[in-house]
């Protein structure tokens, strides 16, 4: 929703010329934009229900430079937004009026490539398609595969811990970042990690991935590449009923196996996606599963029987396995579209992200046809199936009166709903502008003032994008931080023996 805002007075103009001029002494050339024209394409993100102008729009291309233009801005409290590509679906880079838009995109190279080593160096604002591509050519590979994959960056996908069709196996970011530089609201540059697993000390990065923005800039991340699995492929997989899908599901993880990728669809996904990309699917199914095997030839074809032996005892109609890796690829297309896709049979959708435990998957989709019937909106269904990780995808029509309004409050309802079945309000889209409201859902006052203490530890001002994740802001005073300066702790002598 963008907001009318009042005409802005002269005080609040000299401000912004002051600002404006200030940043363009620290970024010189085009690297800060303040026409309203230029700064539109930077007003909202993926979800594009949420506008607003920032300040200014800053391009830093060093990191010498990201460090003064934070340390400008905390000197004179002025908030940041990080932004990298801009495709986050939970508003998390949505700008704020009063505060700097701080864009990555400039910081789009590959600083080192290790194949010894397994890992890759670079820069916040390369893709993460981007990545693989760099390595391709030795047979390598960066795992976790967003479907925004091709345009998002990987600064983004550690602010949000993304995931994507092959995690279920190989993790999410958390599982595939080693190291990260990140510069602190302050404009000092911290290290964590890096070629090496484990760090000494605290789990820094640990807490940096996922951290939506909030604790710091990522200029720099070491990732771990792996290579490419021998063989890969792929079984689409037709059922009668979802929730048959959801059993077939339940007993492949039950039975030992973990696939590169199982995913799941329901017949409005389905039919949008067969549509868009004609990736051979069904299209007389309620429900397909996409199940990948990896690893030696031998064990594939062994565990792809397997597959196909559970999924004919849970009632499957077809099994259709890709003979060649195009084939491969064009049943992972369809999965990877099925966002787009269901853009060209609906004006409008509000895609949703919550997890829950695999097996309440029958219950939660009763749950969603009812909603669906209640709200009079239709909903398609996209699964990271083996995470229980879910995205419906509700349709509506912005034009016509209320529907965004229904729409935002069915998939609250649906959130709600997975919570309740002992679930979570997000599995990789990040909680940003979308979920905020909803964080007393799931934590109380007091599991929400513990993370508001971790915030004030790195921002004690609440100036790195505020109003995101936490629905009330606390002042760090109010929170009681302790301020441990360098030399006012006196550490008793260790006994020895
Ligand atoms: C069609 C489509 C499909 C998608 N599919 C998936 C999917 O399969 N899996 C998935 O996980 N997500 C998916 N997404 C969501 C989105 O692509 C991811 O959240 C992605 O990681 C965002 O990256 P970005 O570069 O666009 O970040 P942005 O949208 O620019 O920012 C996202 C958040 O990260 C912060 N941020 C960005 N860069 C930095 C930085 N350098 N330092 C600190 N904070 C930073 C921002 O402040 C914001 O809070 C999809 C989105 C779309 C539009």
């Amino acid at each position: 929703m963008s907001v009318l805002m009042p005409k802005p007075s002269e005080a609040i103009l000299q401000r912004r010329a002051a600002i404006v001029g200030a940043l363009k002494a620290i970024v010189p050339g085009e690297g800060v934009v303040d026409s309203t024209n230029e700064m539109r394409a930077f007003e909202s993100d993926g979800l594009t229900a949420y506008r607003q102008l920032p300040l200014v729009v800053v391009l830093p291309d060093t990191v010498e430079q990201v460090a003064k233009v934070l340390k400008y801005c905390h000197a004179n409290e002025i908030p940041v937004v990080p932004r990298g590509s801009g495709t986050s679906l939970s508003g998390g880079a949505l700008p704020l009026q009063d505060g700097v838009l701080l864009v990555l995109s400039k910081f789009n190279r590959v600083l080192e490539i290790d194949f010894d080593n397994r890992c890759a160096v670079v820069q916040p604002g390369v893709t993460n398609l981007g990545i693989t591509h760099a390595v391709a050519h030795r047979g390598f590979y960066y795992a976790p595969d967003p479907s925004s994959q091709i345009a998002c960056s990987i600064g983004g996908n550690v602010a949000e811990n993304s995931g994507g069709v092959h995690c279920l196996k190989y993790g999410l970011t958390a599982n595939n970042v080693l190291g990260i530089e990140f510069v602190t609201i302050e404009g000092e540059i911290v290290r964590l990690g890096g070629k090496h697993l484990d760090a000494e000390g605290y789990d820094l990065l640990g807490l940096m991935t996922g951290s939506e923005g909030l604790l710091g800039v990522v200029t720099e991340v070491t990732v771990r590449i792996l290579q490419k699995p021998e063989t890969a492929r792929a079984v689409l997989i037709g059922f009668p009923t979802s929730e048959q899908a959801g059993e077939c599901v339940a007993a492949i993880i039950a039975k030992g196996i973990i696939p590169g990728g199982m995913e799941m669809m329901d017949r409005p996904a389905i039919l949008a996606a067969e549509d868009f990309v004609h990736a051979g699917y069904p299209t007389d199914v309620e429900a397909l599963l996409i199940v990948e095997l990896d690893g030696p030839a031998a064990e594939v074809d062994h565990l792809l029987a397997e597959v196909e032996a559970i999924a004919k005892a849970t009632g499957c109609v077809t099994a259709k396995v890709s003979e060649s890796d195009e084939e491969r690829a064009a049943f992972w297309a369809g999965r990877k579209a099925a966002f787009p896709a269901v853009g060209r049979i609906s004006p409008d959708y509000y895609c949703m992200d919550g997890t829950i435990p695999r097996k309440e998957l029958p219950k939660v989709l009763a749950g969603m046809k009812a909603m669906s019937e209640k709200y009079g909106l239709r909903v398609a269904n996209v699964f990271h199936a083996g995470d229980g990780n879910l995205h419906p995808l509700i349709l509506y029509d912005a034009n016509k009166e209320g529907e965004l309004h229904r729409a935002e409050e069915f998939g609250n309802d649906i959130l709600k709903l997975c919570v309740a079945v002992g679930g979570v309000l997000t599995g990789e889209h990040g909680v940003g502008v979308e979920k905020r409201d909803l964080m007393p859902e799931m934590f109380d006052e007091t599991d929400m003032k513990h993370q508001q203490r971790v915030k004030c530890a790195f921002d004690d001002k609440h100036l790195l994008n505020p109003g995101k994740v936490f629905p009330t802001l606390h002042r760090c005073a109010e929170l009681g931080r302790m301020h441990v300066h360098k030399g006012q702790v006196a550490f008793p002598d260790l006994p020895r023996f």
